[in-house]
């Protein structure tokens, strides 16, 4: 793996500042759209850290039924299951998109936190992140619609692909906690409008000025929040 992995994600770029990571504890993986970083009833052993694009964690709330917790791309990391419930099998997580991103065994994490100082206090802001987010969509899933959650959603995705990209409704049915044929009138809805276009699973956002008017206020909440927590990764500027 090339050292220049790092810079591509907020948490790990901070690492490499702190502490150069031995390059043989972290491995690099693309993971293909449909893999599942964590399954139900799975322990996760592993630590996630995406360099483009983003991973769906969900939580499930009972068997066949997900809720959205979180999109967590660059900025972040996918592992807090293996620390505050390593022997549980609550969470499951998604590549909607095809994801490249850094792995490092979640013994290895945990040292790795043990070792160090800014790259554990990053680590402890972006998970007071996480929980901003997934009390927002939360939140989202009780009280907006489906086409205004779905246009939230795309744009999310828009933010990591900007091209067209593959995603069946299943998929998203999955991932926003609702029926098939309801996700199904709601892409029709937005394709109608002349906001996204597809075919064949195949999607595209073709007004995002349009788009973002139609998605709920989670969309710039849950961005700011990021935003946020970005800029509170970046280097101080020298006096
Ligand atoms: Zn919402």
């Amino acid at each position: 793996m090339d050292r220049s992995s790092l810079r591509r994600n907020s948490l790990l770029a901070i690492l490499d500042r702190e502490h150069p990571a031995p390059l043989s504890v972290l491995s690099e993986a693309r993971l293909a759209p449909g893999t599942e970083p964590y399954s139900p009833g799975l322990q996760p052993s592993r630590v996630y850290f995406p360099l483009n694009r983003a991973l769906s964690l969900l939580l499930v709330v009972e068997e066949d039924t997900c809720a959205e917790a979180a999109l967590i791309g660059p900025e972040g990391m996918l592992g807090f299951p293996t620390i505050l419930e390593p022997e549980d099998g609550h969470w499951r997580a998604v590549a909607v998109l095809p994801t490249d991103a850094v792995v490092v065994d979640a013994l290895r994490f945990a040292h790795l936190l043990a070792d160090t100082l800014a790259f554990r206090a990053a680590v402890e802001r972006y998970s007071a992140t996480l929980f901003r987010l997934s009390v927002q969509l939360a939140g989202c899933g009780r009280f907006h619609t489906v086409v205004a959650r779905l246009a939230r959603f795309l744009l999310m995705l828009h933010d990591q692909s900007q091209g067209r990209f593959h995603l069946t409704h299943d998929v998203l049915a999955q991932i926003l906690g609702s029926h098939r044929p309801t996700i199904t009138r709601a892409c029709t809805e937005l394709r109608e409008l002349g906001l996204v276009d597809y075919r064949r699973a195949e999607m595209s956002v073709v007004d995002r000025t349009a788009l973002e008017a139609v998605a709920c206020a989670c969309y710039p909440q849950t961005r700011a929040a990021v935003a946020q927590f970005q800029r509170s990764c970046q280097p101080a500027l020298p006096r």
